[in-house]
């Protein structure tokens, strides 16, 4: 049987992850994988967590099944979250899934039910797995402009122009906040924008909200969301509780669909819940429970948000710093852009030598395209590191 096959192409960052690990120079720098870190550069168990899991160890009283849709009282505080007031819950389902990434799968192909073959229309560029989701959904898939190399913004006319010509059947994935790998973002009045276009042209949105709350807030984070649920009678999210739970190896996530009235919710969930008993038949229970029980218990979820304020401004005070710095080095306002992106990720911008020039010569490592973690800045090595990429551009 295996004799058919090629080997498949291994993925970049696990690749950059093992060459990072190899690497003996002390001084080396990890701004490649995309998990935040601490000021002692370790990914932790947040607080929260740990006091739900210990709550959950002591009350639990069966592992029985849960359901196809998984933890339902995970998916009324997901919605909560999430919705607040902008649709009415009857056009609205929610199923628990594997992570953001299994969310993005069973609505995708969810899609392809309905539209077999349609194309979705992702940034340029986009988080790597978008792609390969949906192709692997039969969907197609076609690039809308983003990214601007020159301001490293949104360029936005463009993005706007390209929206506009699209039509029902055509699917539009948004990254709800905290875009990956660019750091760039919509400002409210450009989501209202993209908002009024997608309520005029019949596009389908699809939110990836994967980091919802690592931006400017969660209140700040879902106005896009919210603001596309309010304006259009479509929508599918796909939501992650990897990074704001740091709940990463759980796999806890949630498919969200809307639909234009309870009848068409019902039937496409329906759908929904045929497609995830024939890939997985049930999510696992544990990264949703923590997440109910914090959600749904106020001391608990007054400490969470905590954390998770200390998580965001951790990173936004890493930017500013580097963006200080490189501007006290050389004079000049070419890096403030790092200080005005939002979440773990800004796009640099630099060429592949560069990047290169960065791992061999100062053992700086990021991806590829120039993307870093900026929760993975060591607080004590800003300097060099404004130094390493004055030197990579210069
Ligand atoms: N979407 C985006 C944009 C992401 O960056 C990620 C995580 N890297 C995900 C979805 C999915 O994350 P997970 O499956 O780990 O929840």
């Amino acid at each position: 049987m295996f004799e058919t096959l090629t080997k498949a192409p291994g993925d970049k960052i696990l690749a950059l992850m093992g060459e990072f690990a190899a690497d003996s120079r002390p001084t080396k720098i990890d701004l490649g994988v995309g998990v935040y870190k601490d000021e002692k550069g370790v990914t932790p168990v947040m607080s929260a967590v740990r006091k739900a899991e210990e709550r959950m160890l002591s009350s639990e009283k069966t592992k029985t099944y849960l359901g196809i849709a998984g933890n339902k009282g995970y998916g009324e505080a997901v919605l909560e979250l999430v919705l607040g007031d902008s649709v009415a819950r009857d056009r609205v389902r929610i199923a628990q899934a594997p992570g953001g990434t299994g969310s993005l799968w069973v609505l995708m192909q969810l899609v392809n039910r309905a539209r077999p073959g349609a194309t979705v229309h992702v940034s340029a560029p986009t988080w790597a797995n978008h792609n390969p989701i949906a192709l692997n959904s039969g969907l197609e898939v076609a690039t809308y402009p983003y990214f601007d190399p020159t301001t490293r913004g949104v360029k936005f006319e463009q993005m706007l122009a390209a929206i506009d010509r699209l039509g029902p059947g055509d699917v539009v994935l948004l990254h709800g906040c905290c875009h990956n790998p660019t750091g760039a973002n919509l400002s409210e009045a450009q989501w209202d924008q993209v908002a009024a276009s997608l309520a005029r042209t019949g596009a389908l949105p699809f939110i990836d909200l994967a980091y919802l709350g690592f931006g400017d807030g969660i209140e700040a984070d879902i106005y896009g969301t919210r603001k596309i649920l309010s304006s259009v009678p479509e929508t599918l999210i796909a939501f992650s509780g990897s990074k704001n739970f740091g709940l990463y190896r759980e796999r806890v996530g949630a498919a969200i669909l809307v639909a234009r009235n309870a009848g068409e919710a019902e039937t496409a969930y329906s759908q929904l819940l045929n497609i995830i008993r024939g890939a997985y038949s049930q999510p696992p229970d544990h990264g949703a429970e923590i997440i109910r029980t914090i959600l749904t218990d106020p001391a608990l979820r007054a400490e969470w948000e905590d954390e998770l304020a200390t998580m965001r401004n951790r990173m936004i005070s890493l930017r500013k710093k580097l963006s200080d710095a490189i501007r006290e080095r050389s004079n000049s306002t070419d890096f403030d852009f790092v200080a005005d992106h939002r979440g773990m990720f800004s796009l640099l911008g630099l060429s592949t030598e560069a990047v290169d020039r960065l791992k061999a010569g100062d053992g700086v490592y990021m991806t590829g395209d120039s993307r870093i973690n900026v929760a993975g800045i060591p607080e004590d090595r800003v300097g060099d590191l404004a130094e390493a990429f004055l030197t990579a551009i210069g």
